[in-house]
């Protein structure tokens, strides 16, 4: 598995793969278990704090416990990472041009208020998504974006850089690579029976594992 590694914020692990396995994903970052939500191109977006049996149908998940990896898989979708700078508190969102239009990021900032937490605190990473020089669109999609929208294609990236941007989070760092253009990425509009990108973050237990022997403050298998 070839892995990308992000740096958000000093409590959290985060990457993204384009071959890799969710399991596989989640022991590369040190978590203990996985959770990608059942995406819709909603804007819904929910804390977890444990593992489900069921996928949630969300297409953004908050987590504020460690050892438990939250997900996104995408292909031309821009899939987002979150964390609190100093806290342990961290993100995923999959975010598509109906998701953005619909104001996915104004939920998440909304889900991490309901938090008592303030998105000011939140770091952001964009990944690997379609760019504007492939991302062609008509102009009933295209002219909900604005200045994003040049009549022929649409920036999706730079449209969720100034939503972000204007909703307080920071610093917002991003990967330009366009999925389109790039082979080695999957593409859903160069090919529609390609793979996933997995993205992923996990909040760092440096106690280790509740269930390996450590003694976390708060970790998802503290019942245990
Ligand atoms: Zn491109």
């Amino acid at each position: 598995m070839n892995l990308h590694p992000v740096e958000l914020a000093p409590r959290v692990r985060a990457a993204w793969t384009a071959d890799g396995a969710p399991e596989a994903l989640a022991g590369a970052l040190g978590a203990c278990f996985s959770l990608f939500p059942r995406q819709v191109h909603g804007t819904r977006v929910e804390w977890v704090e444990a593992p489900v049996a069921s996928g949630i149908e969300a297409d953004g998940l908050l987590a504020g416990a460690t050892g438990l990896l939250v997900g996104v898989r995408t292909a031309d979708c821009l899939p987002i990472l979150v964390a609190h700078r100093t806290a342990p508190f961290a993100g995923a969102v999959h975010a598509g041009w109906r998701g953005l239009a619909g104001g996915i990021l104004d939920r998440l900032a909304e889900r991490i208020a309901t938090g008592g937490l303030m998105p000011a605190d939140f770091a952001a990473f964009l990944g690997p998504a379609i760019g504007p020089c492939c991302y062609e669109v008509g102009p009933d999609v295209g002219e909900r974006f604005g200045r994003h929208f040049n009549g022929k294609t649409l920036d999706i990236k730079g449209f969720a850089h100034e939503r972000l941007s204007a909703l307080g989070f920071g610093p917002i760092t991003g990967d330009p690579t366009c999925t389109r253009c790039t082979p080695a990425l999957p593409s859903y509009r160069r090919d529609p029976s390609c793979g996933r990108i997995l993205t992923g973050i996990v909040i760092r237990n440096d106690n280790g594992c509740h269930a390996r022997g450590g003694s976390p403050a708060k970790c998802w298998q503290r019942a245990c």
